[in-house]
């Protein structure tokens, strides 16, 4: 039997990817795909937005129709109306597979509520390498605690958050591995007269531009060396194969919030 799906957030770049992958994925069915409210893709059909035959799913505006027979959602759609698509599955006991990055204020702990409720498994990148790269980036860190940490990284022009959520989540590896708080070390911004860099500080810098799909490096710097640590993407299809493979994982798991860890390591 294969699991239903719904998608939200259809036409979107990481939209368009995962349903090209659930519909070329046999243990997969679409069942549903959201776009947003007096989209122009509002009623075409899922398979056709993205140059595959007819799917027989109608693009939908309206969540409530789309998650109708569906075991699980993947949402990448960003974070405000991700909480509305979680909160809606949530009240149907539907797990779901989250992507979004760019969260705020509170919005972090309202995701972290609704997953008491229904399993969620959470990761602000779904490629295998890039949870990878955060394993080997916290071994660094703790290994060469002295050496300055810095972080570059890369994005196409459209990307609305940063940091991105994979950098944050890298400047978090170091941290952790340090036994420091990344609200008071991380150095987001240089500009002016800053002085020598002081120690124990973790940089982090963005760049955005073309179509770049993601690139990471992670560098620790010392007195006549450095080590630099590097993941790069050339297509969502890292992203959409995690993605899709949580969905497998999830379905029939207890309430409670996973990570990509949980997915591949379980
Ligand atoms: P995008 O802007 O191309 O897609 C978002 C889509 O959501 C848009 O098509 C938009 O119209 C749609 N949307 C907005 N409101 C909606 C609503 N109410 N109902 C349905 N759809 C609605 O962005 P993207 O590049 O696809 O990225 C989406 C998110 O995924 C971002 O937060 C990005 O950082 C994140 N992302 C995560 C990973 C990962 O591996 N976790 C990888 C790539 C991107």
């Amino acid at each position: 039997m294969s699991v239903r799906v719904a998608v939200t957030g259809a036409a979107g770049r990481m939209g368009r990817g995962l349903i090209a992958g659930v519909l070329s994925d046999p243990a997969l069915d679409l069942s549903g795909a959201t776009v947003r409210p007096g989209s122009p893709h509002d009623g075409h059909d899922a398979g056709r937005l993205v140059g595959l035959e007819s799917a027989g799913v109608d693009l939908c505006g309206d969540r409530t129709q789309a998650f109708e027979g569906a075991q699980v959602i993947v949402a990448f759609t960003p974070p405000h109306v991700c909480l509305v698509d979680v909160r809606d599955a949530v009240a149907r006991g539907i797990p779901v597979v989250v992507g979004s990055t760019g969260w705020e204020g509170d919005e972090r702990a309202r995701l972290d509520a609704l997953a008491e409720r229904a399993a969620v498994v959470l990761a602000p990148n779904f490629s295998v390498g890039v949870w990878v790269l955060a394993d080997l980036v916290a071994r660094a860190g703790a290994l060469l605690p002295d050496f300055d940490a810095e972080l570059v990284e890369l994005h196409h022009r459209h990307k609305v958050d940063a940091p991105s959520g994979t950098a944050l989540m890298l400047a978090e590896a170091v941290a952790g591995a340090r036994d420091v708080d990344l609200d008071s070390v991380g150095v987001f911004e240089r500009r002016g007269a800053v002085g020598p860099r002081p120690g124990g500080g973790i940089g982090v810098q963005s760049l955005r531009g073309g179509d770049a799909t993601g690139e990471h490096t992670v560098m620790l710097l010392g007195e006549g060396e450095r080590v630099e640590l590097t993941h790069r993407t050339s297509s969502r299809a890292a992203f959409v194969s995690g993605a899709l493979r949580s969905a497998k994982w999830v379905v029939g798991r207890p309430a409670g919030l996973y990570s990509l860890g949980d997915v591949l390591g379980g």
